[in-house]
């Protein structure tokens, strides 16, 4: 579907699970070399295990992207195996734990602004120069595409109010680098989903569940493979090389922004 993936040199944060291992499915599928990435060793060597019938040109990098020299190690390990990089998937994130706002200190500040927005400017920071020059040689679009979420636009379910503002900044840093960079022929855009069935939603009762999928006109959790083609819509500039600084919703009719 997506032609001119083929070849293109993609790297994807938190890739080991859910929404970002379809993705990396995905991908690898339409001949994309793919960097994986998770921070612990574990979840690499099962993703690993997942990934390996389906051949292709893969590379594993375990790095916690929510420290800063751990995201300029991570660039530079995969510039050095692949020989540069066509897109950028931020997706490593996560709600980091819930607190109501007297609850709220320092430490889980950091925590969860680290995991969700320091992490996606850091990467993206390193990784500038390498998609500036890919989009120099090759006279096309080079991308970045970043995890947001549907809490970044309604303000997030209780106790998840820092998680929510994280993707909030994480929707604008996009808009804005929009300003910066589109000189450089780089776009930026967003993809973000509703309630997708992952790891994410593990702290959640059936009881609970079945409650938030009744608000859901589509009347249940999307699944990761539905997200997936999102990302590779925004990554191929056949596709869409005239749209950048924008945020796509993928949730079942969830919210209509
Ligand atoms: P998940 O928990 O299934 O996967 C998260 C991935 O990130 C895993 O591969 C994990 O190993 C990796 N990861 C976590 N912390 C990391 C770190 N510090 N460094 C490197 N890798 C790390 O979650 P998911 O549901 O697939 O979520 C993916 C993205 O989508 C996240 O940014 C999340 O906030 C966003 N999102 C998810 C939903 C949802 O309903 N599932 C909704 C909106 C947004």
């Amino acid at each position: 579907m997506f032609n001119d993936l083929q070849g293109k040199r993609v790297l994807i944060t938190g890739s080991t699970a859910g929404i970002g291992l379809a993705a990396a499915k995905a991908f690898i599928r339409s001949g994309a070399k793919v960097g994986i990435n998770g921070s612990r060793n574990e979840s690499c060597q099962k993703a690993k295990a997942e990934l390996a019938a389906l051949g292709g040109d893969v590379e594993f990098f375990i790095a916690d992207v929510s420290k800063s020299e751990q995201c300029e190690k991570l660039v530079n390990d995969f510039v050095e195996r692949f020989g540069g990089m066509d897109v950028l998937i931020n997706n490593a994130g996560g709600l980091g734990g819930r607190r109501g706002l007297e609850a709220i200190d320092d430490e889980f500040y950091d925590h969860v602004m680290n995991l969700n927005a320091r992490s996606a400017m850091m990467v993206t920071k390193f990784a500038i120069p390498h998609l500036r020059a890919a989009a120099k040689a090759s006279g096309k679009t080079t991308s970045v595409i970043s995890s947001g979420s549907i809490a970044g636009r309604e303000g997030g379910g209780l106790g998840a109010s820092l998680y929510a503002s994280s993707k909030a900044w994480l929707h604008n840093m996009h808009r804005n680098w929009v300003k910066e960079f589109t000189k450089d022929n780089i776009r930026f855009n967003v993809v973000a989903p509703g309630s997708i069935d992952t790891a994410f939603h593990s702290d959640k009762s059936q009881e609970l569940i079945e409650k938030i999928s009744s608000t859901i006109p589509m009347g249940r959790f999307g699944t990761s493979e539905e997200v997936a083609p999102t990302y590779l819509f925004l990554a191929s500039h056949a596709c869409s090389g005239y749209i950048t600084g924008q945020i796509i919703d993928v949730n079942g009719g969830q919210m209509a922004p």
